[in-house]
């Protein structure tokens, strides 16, 4: 069982946060101050749940000591209004973020993320039911084939892929596939990538199970069984 270290002084959220990650299946270790999470860090903790603002010292701090301990993902809760916190965590090499007040299914599937691109041994391979991208080769296969995708196909593929129930807007996608594309990409255009790369990954391109289309708002890979 995945085993989860919350660090967070505020009792309620704290509270919170244990009943939405037990009722996933993980399980809990509570710390309310940073020398409490510290004394906990050992426990076979695989991910931290870290609060920037701790009673009696900051996130950053606490966040240095556990790498020092033991380096395991951390992804930093902060407050809305704290931009310049959420880019000093992840310039300290947080693994993600989360802002309160946070929803409880994003906060899972980040978390789900994290894990995921942490796993041990296989960390350059993503599977998504008889899709396999091996991103070390940056192949894609299906059902143990190789699937023959364009440069763009598999940058807006892995972008859905690293990202499992977010849902992406078509203009964020657009904004994310820019760099690497010299071409023009446009919102018609990238209705008909994402159709091409159905014909090559699913099973029913019509009745699509791996990338969905999130209607008026643009696309997500959801938990597909
Ligand atoms: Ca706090």
């Amino acid at each position: 069982m995945t085993k989860i270290l919350i660090v967070e002084d505020e009792e309620t959220i704290r509270l919170g946060l244990k009943y939405y990650l037990e009722a996933e299946n993980f399980e809990i270790v509570e710390a309310g101050t940073g020398n409490e999470a510290l004394t906990k860090i050992e426990k076979n903790i695989d991910l931290v749940l870290l609060d920037i603002n701790l009673p009696d010292k900051d996130g950053y701090t606490v966040f240095e000591e556990i790498k020092k301990i033991k380096d395991i993902p951390v992804i930093f809760l902060t407050a809305n209004d704290m931009e310049i916190s959420i880019v000093r965590g992840l310039d300290m090499g947080a693994d993600d973020y989360i802002t309160k007040p946070f929803k409880a299914r994003e906060l899972i599937s980040r978390i789900k993320n994290v894990l995921r691109r942490n796993a041990k041994g296989n960390d350059s391979i993503i599977n998504i039911h008889n899709i396999k991208i091996d991103m070390k080769q940056a192949k894609v296969f299906k059902n143990g084939v190789d699937v023959m995708l364009t440069a763009l196909e598999y940058k807006i593929l892995l972008i859905l892929a690293l990202n499992q129930n977010v849902v992406f807007s078509r203009e964020k996608i657009l904004a994310d596939i820019w760099d690497v594309n010299e071409a023009y990409v446009n919102d018609n255009t990238l209705t008909v990538y994402v159709k091409r790369i159905r014909e090559k990954i699913e099973d029913n391109p019509n009745d699509p199970k791996i990338i969905e289309t999130v209607r008026g708002i643009g696309y997500k890979i959801g938990d597909v069984c």
